[in-house]
């Protein structure tokens, strides 16, 4: 089965996605947007968070949730450090001798670790091993419709020490004045979910793992999922620049097989995925919908989505 959830979120004065530092400016990511205006298309620069630092966020969540549940994460995956079964040095730590067959290799990983199961993997050797991410994930971009609102703006910060000329106290390192460039956007993303992918390979299409191993696995990949939404743990600098705002509407779809909601960056997402849904249905297949917003908060819609996919057998 697969997962499809539409996120906005409000964010006010976050540093989320830091990109690079000059001196004592960091930048916020920006990245260029084609907007309407007055019926023209133009490009404008609008702050964002890479697909990357969200996935890196979800990993790190699922991280959490294999290991409470006992299942097996490897140890550089548990420092979250996602580089994976690389190369040989690191593939060496799961199966050694290394085996010359890639589906042995696939399954040697698959089997050690729910990271490179769900978030998969390359192994750039000889033979190179390839495995798709169960999970997809889109860059997190202002709203269309107010994208032109959305800003990006350097905050003053400064550090100050008492200057004792004695003790060289109050020196330079210790007085300290930089920039944080913060973000402030309504921000839509998209998160995708192939529970099917779930400890099967990658290469023969056949299971890897037996039955319960695969449910409990995407058990933790769910909750992990609902822990990263709830929290509002993703992105970058959240000890001193936590955004100021939350998730405002969520949509979750539930199908057979593939299908992702509509992006949420566009007005009427809610709308045109119901639409989409019910061509679907018409073609037989099954689905599940539902839509966070005023009456329901984004956790009941999670949970809902989740209990479908419990009923389903997929878990
Ligand atoms: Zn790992």
């Amino acid at each position: 089965m697969f997962l499809s959830v539409g996120v906005r979120f409000e964010a006010n004065v976050e540093a989320l996605n830091m990109v690079e530092t000059a001196g004592n400016y960091s930048k916020h990511r920006r990245v260029p947007y084609l907007v309407e205006e007055d019926g023209k298309l133009k490009t404008v620069y609008v702050p964002a968070l890479s697909g990357e630092s969200l996935a890196h966020a979800y990993q790190e969540h699922l991280v959490r949730e294999a290991l409470s549940m006992n299942l097996p994460v490897c140890d550089d995956c548990k420092r979250n450090e996602f580089f994976k079964s690389m190369n040989k040095v690191h593939l060496k730590k799961k199966i050694d001798p290394i085996p010359d067959d890639p589906k042995k290799i696939e399954e040697a990983i698959v089997k050690a670790c729910v990271i490179e199961d769900v978030g998969g993997f390359l192994y750039a050797e000889k033979p190179p091993v390839r495995r798709s991410s169960a999970f997809q994930v889109s860059y997190a971009l202002p709203v269309k419709s107010v994208a032109l609102f959305a800003t990006s703006e350097p905050q003053l910060h400064a550090r100050h020490a008492q200057i004792d000329v004695s003790s060289k106290k109050g020196n330079v390192s210790e007085q300290m004045i930089y920039y944080v460039e913060t973000g402030t956007a309504l921000y839509g993303f998209t998160f995708n979910l192939d529970l099917d992918a779930i400890g099967v390979s990658a290469i023969t299409s056949k299971p890897i793992l037996d039955e319960s191993e695969i449910k409990a696995r995407r058990e933790a990949a769910l909750k992990a999922l609902f822990r990263m939404l709830s929290s509002s743990q993703f992105g970058a600098k959240l000890s001193r620049f936590f955004p100021v705002g939350g998730i405002t509407e969520l949509v979750v779809a539930v199908t057979e097989h593939p299908f992702v909601v509509t992006s949420p960056i566009y007005d009427n997402y809610i709308a045109r995925t119901e639409k989409r849904l019910a061509v679907l249905k018409e073609f037989g297949e099954e689905y599940f919908f539902t839509v966070a917003s005023e009456d329901k908060v984004p956790e009941e819609a999670l949970k809902e989505a989740i209990d479908y996919l419990k009923e389903k057998g997929a878990f």
